[in-house]
């Protein structure tokens, strides 16, 4: 593959997956693209990088990073928000990490971040959700969390069928529902805005089937459909339905259902087997809050997925700490939670950790879990040393407000005295 204004580095070595399994083959000095991003994308962008070197080079490998560009950077050089070079390098070289992509509210383009997920097929967004100690919370007891949600990218709401109030096409979609579909009394006279919400067997299952899978290589102790099947039965229920129907068809005894767990066992869960729940999405949005040690891995439509990632990131310190990762088959587009917060751009004052530890899914999708615990550990431990960025400077006591860059030069010390 050639490219019109990037560069492939020429001292790395291709990651390349296994065409059945998607299973990645990571030699140690991959290549990998990063897009800093908009905004804040330009401190924290940097910063991680370094954090991810240094990581790297003290488990004994290398990363060659290639620099790619969307949003504002790649308006500059290609006078487009998303060249096909930044698509085409993320498909070819599997495993990337991007900063936030600023998306303009109501009029101008679709969000930049989901065309990415959507052209590369990155059908499931991973948010790990656990505390580090030192981070401040609004919560009594934060270290109680340890979660990891499964967010559908490809379908539901964000899959943007929907049509403007006054079109001909949403009087048209009016139309049909109306007189096609009989449900002649339940949309209001006058203007109206339409939008569509597919649930799919296919997407679905192949998004509960990487939470199990996660779950099972884990070790973790259960997998919780969140659904709001009550109301909406033919495709929240349905979500809740395939989730239960992927688990029982295709696991085994590696799974058990909740019910089966009181019937057959009295509650107590067999050693290393994964029970499969689910939850209605407004009572988990409360059981987050008072029985959070109960849940382990969810898996979510993309809505659900949304509110719930943010509010469970909320409880281990906010968008400044929670990072994420989009997964596809064979490849891996890490990114954190939060967006490019313009105001603060380029002033050396973010915090950069949530791309910090959103390069720590990356390594551990590399399969590099040592590099991945160290740029954990480090993170941890020059938290807990009060050392900071202006944002949680502003919730403890005492302790040293640094900028963005320092910070991370912290963090590469801390990796080094841990190594
Ligand atoms: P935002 O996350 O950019 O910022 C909201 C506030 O959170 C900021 O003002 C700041 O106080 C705080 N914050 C965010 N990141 C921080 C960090 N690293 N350290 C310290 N504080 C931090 O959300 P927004 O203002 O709603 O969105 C701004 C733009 O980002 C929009 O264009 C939106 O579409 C985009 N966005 C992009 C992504 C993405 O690229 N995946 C995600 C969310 C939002």
């Amino acid at each position: 593959m050639s490219y019109e204004q990037v560069e492939v580095p020429a001292d790395g070595e291709r990651i390349t997956a296994d065409a059945e399994t998607g299973e990645l083959d990571v030699p140690s000095n991959p290549i990998i693209p990063i897009i800093h991003g908009d905004g804040i994308g330009t401190d924290v962008g940097p910063a991680a990088q370094k954090v991810l070197d240094a990581a790297a080079e003290a488990t004994g490998r290398s990363i060659s990073w290639m620099r790619l560009y969307a949003g504002e950077s790649a308006r500059e050089r290609y006078d487009e928000n998303l060249p096909d070079d930044t698509v085409e390098a993320i498909r070819e070289f599997r495993v990337a990490i991007k900063g936030p992509l600023t998306t303009p509210v109501g009029s101008g383009f679709r969000s930049l971040n989901v065309a990415l997920r959507k052209k590369l097929d990155l059908y499931a967004n991973v948010r790990p959700t656990y505390h580090l100690d030192g981070v401040p919370s609004p919560v009594t007891s934060p270290e109680k969390m340890d979660m990891v949600n499964f967010r559908e990218n490809t379908e539901d709401v964000y899959a943007g069928i929907e049509w403007e109030a006054g079109t001909d096409e949403v009087e048209k979609v009016r139309e049909f529902i109306e007189e096609e579909m009989g449900f002649d009394e339940t949309i209001h006279d006058g203007p109206v805005g339409i939008g569509i919400k597919p649930i799919s067997e296919f997407g679905t299952k192949r998004l509960v089937r990487r939470a199990i899978d996660y779950a099972i290589e884990d070790g973790r102790d259960s997998v919780t459909l969140v659904h709001k099947g009550n109301i909406m039965k033919f495709t929240e229920a349905a979500f809740r339905d395939w989730g239960y129907e992927v688990a029982t068809e295709e696991y085994g005894d590696e799974v058990i259902t909740e019910d089966e767990l009181w019937e057959e066992y009295d509650g107590d869960a067999p050693d290393g087997v994964v029970v499969i729940k689910d939850r209605i999405a407004d009572n988990m949005l409360q059981q987050l809050l008072t029985r959070t040690e109960q849940y382990d891995v969810l898996a979510m439509p993309n809505l659900n997925g949304d509110y719930l990632s943010d509010a469970a990131g909320a409880q281990i310190g906010g968008l400044g700490i929670a990072p994420g990762a989009n997964l596809g088959d064979g490849r891996v587009l890490a990114e954190p939670v939060h967006g490019s917060a313009p105001k603060y751009a380029g002033e050396d004052k973010v915090n950069p950790t949530a791309m910090i530890l959103s390069g720590r899914i990356m390594l551990e999708q590399l399969g590099w879990d040592d590099a991945a615990d160290l740029v954990r550990d480090a993170v941890e431990e020059t938290i807990s040393a009060g050392t900071v960025t202006y944002d949680l400077h502003r919730q403890i006591e005492g302790g040293t407000k640094l900028a963005t860059s320092e910070y991370a030069d912290a963090v590469v010390e801390t990796i080094h005295d841990l190594s």
